[in-house]
């Protein structure tokens, strides 16, 4: 089928148009890997979602990186709170992403107009059309997505309230995942982690996943640091030195009785991109903390989500380009 070339000149910004109709190399590898039948339903919303970013998504992104989220780890009485504050805008992109467009959500729970859950090629193509815009917000969009696929695969229900909010569509119940792995010793080397995770109570103690955990140790580069859904690996008392002795644990900002979780966000990182999502140290004072599956399979189990964040960082990557060359083109 012959289509009408398209006048680039317009476009000079790269802003104030739809990322999904512009880029037809990007409609021909979605026809090609999508189901066919929900290629169908995809569609319409990828080209809803490529004109909502090109506009409202890309303004808010602007604003957002001139405003950069901002630690606030002591209140005015000098109690932790461990708050990050957020450009307004930030609200709006979130509530279009994980509200308007299900972004965390499809590929849990049938969105509207189905009768599945949507595969993950959805969710990576729609990341990638939002990297044309904001590849921070990417960050924390695709992290929510890998935690929940943790959850999903190996929690044994303890953990499906936090399931559930990681998927949801409403972003009033709606948390976003984040993995903490990274420490100073232990970046390449996650073996090398010392972060130790002891027992609350004595069912823990027996490798109960519906036991609370206390981790202390430091985390050193925390991507999403105020998420209410992380991932993070430790080390149990008398567990195996390398990454064989790791477990893995959800840690929120805050407790289960809804205080401030007990550790120190010290500061944020000063990075030259990605400046919409917030990665800063930890410092863990016997935070609580929730045993995700067997323990000593932590590193196995967070492979999931690293793999997924490796393709998300991939298709993200595609989105950095499609804009580039959109710019480039005038
Ligand atoms: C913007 C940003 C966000 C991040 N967000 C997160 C996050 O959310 N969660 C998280 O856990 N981490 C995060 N990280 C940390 C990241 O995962 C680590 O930086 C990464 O794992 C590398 O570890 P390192 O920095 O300690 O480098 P090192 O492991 O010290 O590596 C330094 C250099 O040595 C090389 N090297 C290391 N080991 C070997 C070896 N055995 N043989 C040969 N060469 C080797 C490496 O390739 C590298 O060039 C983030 C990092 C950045 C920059």
């Amino acid at each position: 089928m012959t289509r009408e070339p398209i006048d680039y000149g317009q476009f000079e910004a790269g802003r104030d148009c739809n990322y999904w109709t512009l880029d037809r190399t990007l409609q021909r590898v979605a026809a090609r890997t999508y189901p066919a039948d929900e290629f169908e339903w995809a569609e319409p919303v990828l080209e809803d979602f490529g004109e909502v970013v090109g506009h409202t998504v890309a303004d808010n992104a602007d604003r957002i990186d001139r405003h950069e989220p901002e630690l606030h780890t002591y209140d005015k009485h000098g109690d932790v709170v461990n708050e990050v504050e957020y450009h307004p805008k930030q609200a709006e992109n979130e509530r279009i992403a994980y509200e308007e467009f299900g972004l965390s959500h499809d590929a849990f729970h049938a969105p509207p107009g189905r009768e599945e859950p949507v595969g993950l090629t959805h969710t990576l193509m729609m990341q990638s059309l939002l990297s044309f815009a904001d590849p921070g917000f990417v960050c924390p969009v695709s992290m929510t997505t890998g935690a929940a696929i943790v959850l999903d695969e190996f929690d044994d229900g303890s953990l499906a309230e936090q399931f559930r909010a990681l998927t949801s569509r409403d972003v009033d119940e709606h948390i976003e995942g984040a993995m903490f792995l990274t420490e100073k010793q232990g970046g390449s080397d996650v073996g090398a982690n010392e972060t130790i995770a002891e027992a609350a109570d004595d069912t823990a103690l027996e490798g109960d996943p519906e036991g609370v955990y206390h981790l202390t140790g430091e985390k050193w580069f925390c991507s999403n640091i105020d998420a209410e859904g992380a991932l993070a690996l430790a080390r149990r008392p008398g567990a195996p030195e390398g990454t064989a002795g790791l477990s893995l644990f959800l840690v929120s900002r805050t407790r289960s009785d809804g205080e401030v979780n007990d550790a120190t966000f010290r500061r944020l990182k000063d990075k030259l991109g990605t400046l919409s999502v917030p990665t800063g140290e930890i410092e863990f004072h016997g935070a609580e903390a929730h045993l995700v599956g067997e323990p000593e399979n932590g590193f196995r189990q967070m492979t999931e989500m690293l793999n997924f964040e490796r393709l998300s960082n991939a298709t993200a990557a595609v989105g950095i380009m499609g804009r580039a060359l959109l710019e480039s083109k005038v």
